[in-house]
């Protein structure tokens, strides 16, 4: 899962502040020194790391942190605050223009160009746009015909010329063909190489000085680290990339190049790739993102992906319960099920506040879709009155539940005691939110 070692040493180290009452100096102090080493780990840029420990430790150590009822809870804050703040702050949309919007992808061989063209034009298409693939990559044998295979399966157009005219004049020509069919898009696909060399930068400015794209987007493997970071900053240098997007991030234990790509070069991440398939791509929200670093979760995101597969009433309710910490066994049980059908458990377990941990503890690390049935199946064992008020349930009630659902009592207890650290959790979290929202509105 994206960032699971980064998440999981920074919410131990929160949890330990948390169990706090008042704070000191050395608390403090003792706090960053963890999230240092966090960062560091996970291979995100020493400058950076250095710089964003320091912003967190002068606001943490002010009075006003250190006085609060809730001093653990108010580093969390500021950790999230800044965290946002490192990855962009505000979600970095694509330009709006007169159509057809010019979008040129660059980027390394492999770093996932050709796929990420396709993945785009599907979120074009989503909002009823009209793009056209142009397959620019004339050196990698394949690229064009793979740029086809995506076109058919989307039923998007693809302009090609085949492999012996030169870029330039491909994109010109798309551009052109674009205009008189009234595409909204032109995706231009571009060929990259193992390393950066001058032939290759040289080529990709003529298309640019051609066609003067809106967007110049690069596509980034977000698993490469530093790398990635430092093949950003030389396609920043030649061409002033307006964009970047992250692929591969569902292979990225770490996200090193995640937290440091904006703040070394300035480049925006618009859009994370996360998988292989067609839709496997994101916006990138540095809010959420820090969120689910954090362990809080992403509710917004999963909403956002249920929308196609549950009634849109249903999942603003459940954000409500969530924001006030009120649901039940029953909801908890109701999310389990729209769970399964939006994609790969773990990718999606990270979005739910709480999840990433509570869901460890059955059976301590991996999430299968058994351990799932078997919390279902007790859930399923209890009688309403139980769901909403596990408090009820007593000894001689965990036998029944357990001789129910084909479990032991133990299950039962553990599922429990998850439940009502989940919603403790929650709680935390919800007058977190609520308070960052007193906040904003003061601004
Ligand atoms: P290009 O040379 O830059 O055009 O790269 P491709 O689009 O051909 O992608 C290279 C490989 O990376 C392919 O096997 C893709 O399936 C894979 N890939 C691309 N994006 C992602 C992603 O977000 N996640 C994962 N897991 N694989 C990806």
């Amino acid at each position: 899962m994206v960032f699971e070692g980064l998440a999981n040493r920074l919410q131990d180290t929160f949890n330990r502040l948390r169990g706090k009452g008042k704070l000191g100096e050395s608390d403090v102090k003792e706090a960053m020194r963890e999230v240092r080493l966090a960062l560091l780990e996970a291979d995100v840029n020493f400058k950076v790391v250095k710089d964003f420990v320091e912003k967190v430790r002068e606001r943490a150590v002010g009075q006003e942190v250190l006085q609060s009822l809730t001093p653990g809870q108010h580093v969390i804050k500021i950790v999230n605050e800044e965290l946002t703040a490192l990855m962009g702050g505000e979600q970095a949309k694509l330009a709006v223009t007169k159509p057809p919007t010019v979008i040129m992808m660059v980027g390394l061989q492999g770093a996932g160009k050709t796929t990420h063209v396709g993945k785009l034009a599907r979120l074009l298409q989503k909002e009823r746009k009209k793009p056209l693939l142009v397959a620019g990559d004339i050196y990698r044998p394949a690229a064009i015909k793979q740029l086809q295979v995506l076109g058919e399966q989307l039923d998007a157009e693809v302009f090609s010329l085949g492999d012996q005219v030169s870029p330039v004049e491909i994109a010109k020509q798309a551009l052109h063909h674009a205009t008189i069919h009234g595409h909204d898009y032109v995706l231009i696909d571009t060929a990259g190489r193992l390393h950066i060399d001058e032939q290759l930068m040289d080529e990709l400015q003529r298309v640019k000085s051609e066609v003067n794209p809106d967007e110049i987007l690069l596509v980034v493997d977000a698993m490469t680290g530093q790398d990635a970071v430092n093949v950003a900053q030389s396609f920043h240098s030649q061409l002033a990339v307006t964009g970047a997007i992250l692929t591969k991030l569902d292979g990225d234990t770490r996200g090193g190049a995640a937290l440091s790509i904006r703040a070394v070069t300035g480049i925006p991440i618009k859009y994370a790739g996360i998988g292989e398939k067609i839709d496997a791509i994101e916006p990138f929200h540095p809010d959420r993102m820090a969120s689910r670093i954090l362990g809080m979760g992403d509710v917004l995101t999963l909403i956002e992906k249920a929308q196609a597969n549950i009634d849109k009433d249903k999942a603003m309710e459940m954000e409500r319960k969530l924001r006030n910490a009120d649901f039940t066994l029953d909801d908890f049980l109701d999310q389990l099920q729209q769970v399964k059908q939006l994609g790969p458990l773990d990718q999606l377990l990270g979005m739910m506040p709480g999840m990433n941990k509570a869901m460890k503890g059955l059976q301590n690390a991996n999430v299968d879709e058994k351990q799932i049935g078997r919390v279902e199946a007790i859930i399923r064992s209890m009688t309403p009155i139980e769901r909403i008020e596990p408090k009820v349930i007593d000894s001689s009630r965990r036998k029944r539940i357990a001789k129910g659902s084909g479990t032991t009592v133990q299950d039962v207890n553990r599922l429990l005691k998850q439940f009502e650290e989940m919603q403790k959790m929650m709680k935390q979290f919800s007058g977190m939110a609520k308070k960052m929202k007193k906040g904003k509105k003061g601004k």
